[in-house]
């Protein structure tokens, strides 16, 4: 996607191969140039175009003045004692801070990124949305997140999921370039079946997502879809925000079985963090309880691990510690 920042410069992290090669050829240069780009973008991971050695010190005038690369900073740093859990603080170019955790899983290290500063939605155990919206990420800055993150931790990614700060159904456009460039087969080629979108439930841009065909899997946060999995024939999981004493009954668990009565689907049940804000909790042996209820009622179900807990790792609980 060709967008440009403040300073009319393209924002060159968030294009596609092909954009980039239209974008080399005004300028005059030979297509191969676009690949070489490519490559010292997204598998070489420069931070500056000066450190394109095999491009002309013409060449790398040039990109200076048509095109910007933004870095993300990073502001802190928390390790969990617990398991590997690593939660990252970012600022951005302008002032701006997101978070993203990396969790190490048996068949991988996955990471959660945001999708935008702060948020609309509003639900009252989520910290994200405490503070309100302030902007969407650009592509590049959701892709930052992730090649920063390899960076200074060393470990190599092979998951992503959009749980992170902000609704990544509210940022479509952004998010949808943000998966074509992660799934680039010549730039960081993930595959999408690695990747979950997950949304507290816009239903139209859920149909759009839909017909992109992406392969990802989509999380709902407790909404039902069955459109997608008609036109994915993909089974659908659903994030259960548990919390005792409003959601955790068997009655609650005969609504939400009574809802999904048919879906091809699954139940992750997350026993909700503590956010100093709001008097919210559970643990894990009510979420267990609440699962038995499920399984009772033949809906399929898992508790989340909670990873990271001793280091505020669920949504925007570290920005809001920043920030006040
Ligand atoms: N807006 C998107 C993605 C961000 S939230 C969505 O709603 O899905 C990602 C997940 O974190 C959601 O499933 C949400 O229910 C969960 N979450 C938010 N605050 C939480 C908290 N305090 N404790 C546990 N899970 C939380």
């Amino acid at each position: 996607m060709v967008a440009f920042d403040d300073n009319g410069k393209i924002d060159i992290l968030g294009l596609l191969p092909d954009e980039l090669e239209s974008e080399i050829l005004k300028l005059g240069e030979k297509k191969f140039r676009a690949g070489q780009i490519f490559d010292w973008l997204h598998v070489k991971r420069v931070s500056s175009f000066d450190e394109m050695t095999n491009l002309s010190v013409q060449l790398r005038n040039l990109l200076n003045e048509k095109f910007c690369l933004k870095s993300l900073f990073v502001s802190k740093k928390l390790e969990s004692h617990t398991d590997n859990t690593v939660k990252y603080l970012y600022e951005l170019e302008d002032g701006n801070h997101v978070e993203s955790v990396i969790m190490e899983y048996n068949y991988g290290n996955t990471i959660c990124v945001s999708t935008q500063v702060g948020c609309k939605m509003g639900c009252r155990f989520c910290a994200s949305t405490i503070a309100g919206f302030k902007r969407d990420l650009t592509s590049s800055e959701i892709l930052g997140q992730i090649y920063a993150s390899e960076r200074d931790s060393g470990r190599k990614i092979s998951g992503v999921v959009l749980m992170g700060i902000g609704e990544p159904m509210d940022n479509f456009d952004n998010v949808v370039n943000f998966l074509e460039v992660l799934s680039c087969p010549k730039g960081f080629n993930m595959s999408l079946r690695h990747v979950s979108v997950s949304t507290c439930g816009i239903v139209p841009r859920i149909y759009e997502l839909a017909e992109k065909k992406l392969g990802i899997t989509l999380s709902i946060s407790l909404h039902a879809c069955r459109y997608y999995f008609k036109v994915t024939g993909r089974r659908i999981s659903f994030e259960y925000a548990l919390i005792d004493g409003h959601n955790d009954s068997m009655e609650d668990a005969r609504e939400l079985a009574e809802l999904l009565g048919g879906f091809v689907c699954h139940v992750n049940i997350i026993p909700v963090n503590k956010i100093k804000e709001r008097n919210y909790h559970s643990d894990r042996k009510s979420a267990n309880r609440f699962r038995g209820y499920l399984e009772k009622l033949g809906i399929n179900a898992t508790v989340r691990r909670t990873l990271g807990a001793d280091i505020d790792a669920a949504c925007g609980q570290l920005r809001r510690e920043y920030e006040i």
